[in-house]
């Protein structure tokens, strides 16, 4: 199929970044596409009907009509079911199915670094892509951040390197999908309900190494039991990394671990020492694994030892992830509206070793309060409880830790204020999706930083 892809008619399900984006690649290349979207044109973010019409790719919105059905292939967002009715019945009409990624990658010049795991595909993949462009290579950084693969396939060479972040939505539908380097970051049964079971689930992340052959790798968790279980199926070089083991005596031929300190990595004839751990400013165990993960990427590609250390000592972490915020009269503060759930949570609080007062609270949803009880017991301060949940947080934490409910994030953070003082971090990581009060957490992250910058040095 890869030379003759615009032989083949399109029909596109879902006009998001993606959906958009290869529906005018797929359109410049001369191929015949055709754009459905369930949704009211009114309600789309990214659609714009005007450069449609130009580019003259016929559309329509508010349904799927069954002319999908008339074309060849059918290109799924990734927020479609693989099991939905309409899926089905392409299905059973023979037509195939597959995901913006694999056609991007069909057309893609570049070597592809894939990232996939239950957490910290961003995190890795935008300090992965940062390593390379400090190396000078020309780096592109997509999936789901921010940009689609597709919006940026026209603009690569065989020279540049492209890092995606890629979801398990997106790669259950590929098929010929084949990355220069994989990374299986983790595993943890996030999404069991829409791939119906876990090994469903786990199997879908594992497309990412199925037509990996020998000139390429895999990166992958050693520490994580269930992607180790899996390991000796692997496919291409495996590069394990751990937190943990000295990988080089286990036998492995590449490997990237922590060791006295020291991130280490070892392949063909080589052995060095990167950098130490204290040295690397995204902080926490969780971020040493996603760091572990892309140092492995770059050496696989033959990047320079000093330029990834060089990274990892500025590379700042990204938005609303333990994101600093400023220091003002000793206190820290730091914004983790990322953190949507208590795993996250937990990360954040494993980052810092004491002193934290902790704002936390927000839409009604698992409170899964026994997974950060003996971290809040002994690093925690104050618990400053916002949103639909406060009143539970309250009442859980109350029996051993000084809790305060507050209205609205501005007075938590106005409290936070003052009961801090020199030393102390003040850590808003809420463990609940933003919906209660916020649009998204990214403007739940926004806020907080507006708040915390609003506030003058104490006299
Ligand atoms: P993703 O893109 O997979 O959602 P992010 O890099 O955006 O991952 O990080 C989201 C959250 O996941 C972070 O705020 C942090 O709480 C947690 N996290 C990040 N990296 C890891 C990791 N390696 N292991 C466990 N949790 C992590």
């Amino acid at each position: 199929m890869k030379k003759e892809i615009n032989k083949y008619s399109y029909a596109i399900l879902g006009a998001g970044r993606s959906g958009i984006g290869i529906a005018k690649l797929l359109k410049k290349i001369g191929a015949d596409v055709f754009l459905s979207e369930s949704l009211e044109i009114s309600k789309l973010k990214y659609f714009d009907e005007k450069a449609f019409q130009d580019y003259e790719i016929p559309f329509e919105t508010g349904g799927h009509s069954d002319k999908i059905y008339d074309y060849d292939v059918i290109i799924k967002s990734p927020g479609i079911p693989i099991n939905n009715d309409i899926i089905n019945k392409a299905v059973e009409l023979n037509k195939k199915v597959v995901s913006e990624i694999e056609i991007a990658f069909l057309l893609c010049k570049a070597p592809v670094i894939a990232v996939t795991g239950t957490n910290g595909k961003t995190t890795t993949t935008v300090l992965t892509g940062e390593i390379f462009k400090n190396a000078g290579i020309d780096s592109k950084v997509c999936g789901n951040v921010g940009l689609a693969f597709s919006e940026i396939v026209d603009e690569v060479t065989e020279k540049s390197i492209v890092v995606l972040e890629t979801s398990s939505f997106q790669l259950e539908s590929t098929e010929m999908f084949k990355p220069k380097v994989s990374m299986l970051l983790n595993f943890t049964p996030d999404h069991v309900d829409w791939h119906g079971s876990l090994e469903d689930y786990f199997n879908a992340k594992l497309k990412i190494n199925m037509n990996q052959s020998e000139d390429d790798a895999i990166i992958f968790n050693y520490d994580d039991e269930i992607i180790r279980g899996f390991s000796s199926k692997f496919k291409g070089n495996i590069i394990p990394f751990s937190v943990k083991e000295n990988l080089e005596e286990k036998g492995y031929k590449f490997g990237c671990y922590v060791s006295e300190n020291q991130i280490k990595y070892f392949g063909k004839n080589e052995s060095s020492k990167i950098i130490n751990t204290d040295e690397i400013f995204i902080r926490g165990n969780h971020n040493l694994q996603n760091s572990l993960a892309a140092v492995a990427a770059a050496k696989y590609m033959n990047v320079k030892d000093d330029v990834i250390k060089k990274t990892l000592i500025n590379f700042k972490g990204v938005k609303h992830r333990i994101e600093p915020v400023r220091e003002l009269n000793g206190v820290k503060y730091y914004n983790d509206s990322k953190a949507t759930n208590f795993d996250s949570t937990y990360v954040a609080i494993e980052s810092f070793k004491k002193n934290i007062v902790l704002i936390m609270g927000g839409k009604k949803g698992a409170n899964n309060f026994d997974l950060i009880k003996d971290f809040v017991e002994e690093r925690v301060k104050y618990i400053i409880a916002i949103g639909q949940t406060k009143n539970d947080i309250k009442d859980y934490f109350s029996k051993f830790k000084e809790v305060l409910v507050e209205e609205t994030l501005e007075s938590a953070v106005n409290k936070a204020y003052a009961l801090s003082e020199s030393g102390d971090v003040v850590l808003f990581s809420p463990a609940y999706k933003s919906f209660d009060m916020f649009d998204n957490f990214e403007q739940r992250g926004e806020e907080f930083k507006k708040f915390v910058n609003n506030l003058n040095p104490k006299k």
